[in-house]
Parts: structure tokens; sequence; C-alpha cells
């Protein structure tokens, strides 16, 4: 089968043959249809010092998916051939603790398909039965390619109460973006999107119904009066991994309020400690998605009105994947999908 490779321990993903994974009896074997590029893949592609910590060489890369069911193992019930599917990417653990207690996304034993594991950019992914999500039809497969990264976006913006509540997103990649739609779409008051980068503003504007502030010529103060906002924002969700960033959001809080961790330093962050806590503000780290219930959560919203499907700005056939890597790390992207059917 085709599968992009992380063949060699230097920056670069590569086309090759690979075979088509056996099954274990607890297992699915997926036929993939689409594949999403993750920030991850970027790192992976790059061999910054993460990647050459993380990754096996040779590994198959990619996480996000949608696919089709096309062998069963012999000890797996309630899935049936030619079932649609995406799935979590995330393997866990049944010891501990975290997973004995059912806080499947909290296992520390974790591993992660396309990190760790032998990935989904590939015709064909083996996946335990546990991981599968079963795609109802009226979510297509180029969604289902991205629920990966939808899923990291509802696990954040659900951490907290949002219903008619001032809500700030720092960042506005494809995560933020698809945060500020689900913010919307539970009920927040205004949903203000930061960030540095004037293509993405746009983008998010055009995705969900946000007030975009670019940090880099405004001041993000200044749209509090107009938007009716006295003290602060209520909730904020920190998607960039910036300094700055954060430290704005520190500063644009009321007293009391709650911000959810999404984004990612460089390394470690220098953190005005002392305003978090004469602010009292809650702080909560966000890892991946809630095995399932983030998943439950999104197909739910996804069926009824919750539409990011303008987030996805480049398709590429598998023969043009180093056009869809560049797409993404120009920055100017939102998310870019890759099909594996042709
Ligand atoms: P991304 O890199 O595409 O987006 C980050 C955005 O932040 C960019 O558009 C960038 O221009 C912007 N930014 C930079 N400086 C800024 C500033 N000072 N103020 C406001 N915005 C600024 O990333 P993504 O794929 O959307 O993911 C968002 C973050 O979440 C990343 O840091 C990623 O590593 C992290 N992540 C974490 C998990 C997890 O499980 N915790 C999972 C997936 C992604
Ligand atoms: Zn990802």
């Amino acid at each position: 089968m085709n599968a992009l490779v992380k063949a060699h321990p230097r920056e670069g993903l590569w086309l090759q043959t690979a075979p088509v994974p056996e099954i274990g009896q607890d297992d699915v074997l997926i036929r993939i249809n689409k594949t999403g590029i993750c920030g991850t893949d970027i790192h992976i592609w790059n061999w910054d010092t993460w990647a050459q910590k993380t990754v096996p060489v040779p590994l198959i890369t990619g996480h996000e998916f949608a696919g089709e069911i096309v062998e069963i193992g012999r000890n797996v019930q309630g899935l049936q051939l030619g079932q649609r599917c995406s799935g979590e990417g995330h393997l866990i653990g049944k010891q501990s603790r975290q997973s004995r207690g059912g806080k499947f996304h909290l296992d520390p034993e974790t591993r992660g398909i396309g990190v760790n594991e032998q990935g989904a950019f590939a015709e064909y992914l083996r996946l335990p039965a546990f991981n599968v999500v079963p795609l109802p039809d009226e979510i297509s497969d180029d969604i289902g390619a991205i629920l990966d990264p939808l899923g990291n976006a509802v696990h954040t913006a659900l951490s907290f109460d949002l219903l008619g509540e001032d809500v700030l997103i720092t960042g506005a990649g494809p995560i933020g973006i698809m945060a500020a739609a689900v913010a919307r779409h539970a009920g927040a008051r205004n949903v203000v999107i930061t960030d540095i980068n004037q293509e993405r503003l746009d983008l998010a504007a055009k995705v969900a119904d946000v007030t975009p502030v670019n940090v880099a010529k405004e001041d993000l103060m200044d749209v509090l009066a107009p938007l009716k906002i006295k003290q602060g924002f209520d909730v904020g969700l920190e998607m960039s991994g910036n300094q700055q960033a954060l430290d704005q959001m520190v500063e644009a809080m009321v007293m009391g309020g709650r911000i959810a961790l999404l984004g990612i330093p460089p390394g470690k962050s220098p953190v005005d400690w002392s305003r978090i806590v004469f602010k009292a503000i809650t702080l909560k780290g966000i890892y991946g998605r809630e095995i399932f219930e983030t998943w439950y959560k999104m197909i739910a919203m996804l069926q009824n009105g919750l539409d990011v499907s303008g987030v996805i700005t480049h398709r590429f056939a598998l023969a043009d994947f180093e056009q869809g890597f560049a797409a993404m790390k120009s920055g100017q992207s939102g998310k870019v999908v890759l099909d594996w059917s042709g």
C-alpha cells in the first residue's frame, strides 16, 4: 500500500510502499479515504527537537483520518464491514487508575498513532475497535478527517460553561477558528479571536461569527467597550502557544475568569504568576479529546447546525502531498485535506 513515511531522520516525508497491516482479534482494518495534516505532522516533517526525541524511524505518520472498515477482528462486536468511520488516535492503556475510573483521556500510558505507533497517512490503518468512531451519513469524509483537531477545539471550548459568556480565543489557527465556531454554537455572548496573521483572522471571520483582533496592529482592550464587555472576558481559550498571547489573555480576563490552555509553547515559558493569583483565575490544561465524550458532543453539534467546513482551505490528491505540506507551512492555510481514494 502507499504510505507517507518518516523514512529517514531528517527533514521531509517520503511516499513509499508498505505492507498492509495485519490486524489482531480486537482490531479493525480501515481503508483511508481522507486525512488531515496537523501541526504535529509539520513538526515531524521538519524533524525538530521534539520530533527527534519522540518519533521512531521508520514510521508511517498521520493521525487525522476518515475511511471505512474493510476487515474486523474476531472479538469485535457492533461494527460492520463498509461502515464509514473516523477514530481516536490516542491508544490508551486500561491498567491505570484514570482508565479504570473511566477517564480514558488521562491515561499516562497513552500512545499516539502517527507519532509513536504506525499512523493513518496510508491506504490502510489498523486500529483497536475500541478507538473507532462511526460516522453518520451527514458527516462527510472531509469533516471526518478533521474530527481530531475539531475534538481539541470542542474539548477546550466545553471546559467551562459558555452560555451568555464573553469568550476570548488567542490564536486563529485551525483549532482556534473551530473553537470560535463551537463557542458560538454553545451560546457565548461575544467571541473575540486574536492573531498576528491577518489571513487567519479573515478566515476566522468567514467561518464563525467572531470579532477578529490583529494584536500586531490593534489594542485588544479597545474592543471591550464596543462589545459592551465591562470588566473583561469570562472565559479564555489559549490556542496559540505564544507567551505574549497568554500574558494578554490574563490581563484581559475578569476577576475569577477561567482559562483553558491548549496551545503548546516551544519551551519553558515565564508566567506572571501573581497576576493569576490576584485575579483569582482558574487555569485548566487540555490534552487531546475526552474519550469518548468529546466525540459524542462534536458529532451531536455537527448534526445540529455546527458548521466548520470553511476551515478546510486546501484539498490535494495524495500524489501532491508536498503541496499540501507547503500550504500548511506557509501559515496562510486553514486545514489541508489529502485524498487517498484516487
Ligand atoms: P497553529 O500553529 O496553526 O495556530 C496558532 C496561531 O497562533 C497561529 O495562527 C499564529 O499566528 C497565532 N499566534 C502567534 N502569536 C500570537 C499572538 N501573540 N497572539 C495571538 N495569536 C498568535 O496551531 P493549531 O493547529 O491551530 O493548534 C493550536 C495550538 O494547540 C498549537 O500550539 C498546537 O501545538 C496546540 N495543540 C495542542 C493539543 C493538545 O492536546 N494540548 C492538541 C493539538 C494542538
Ligand atoms: Zn492533530
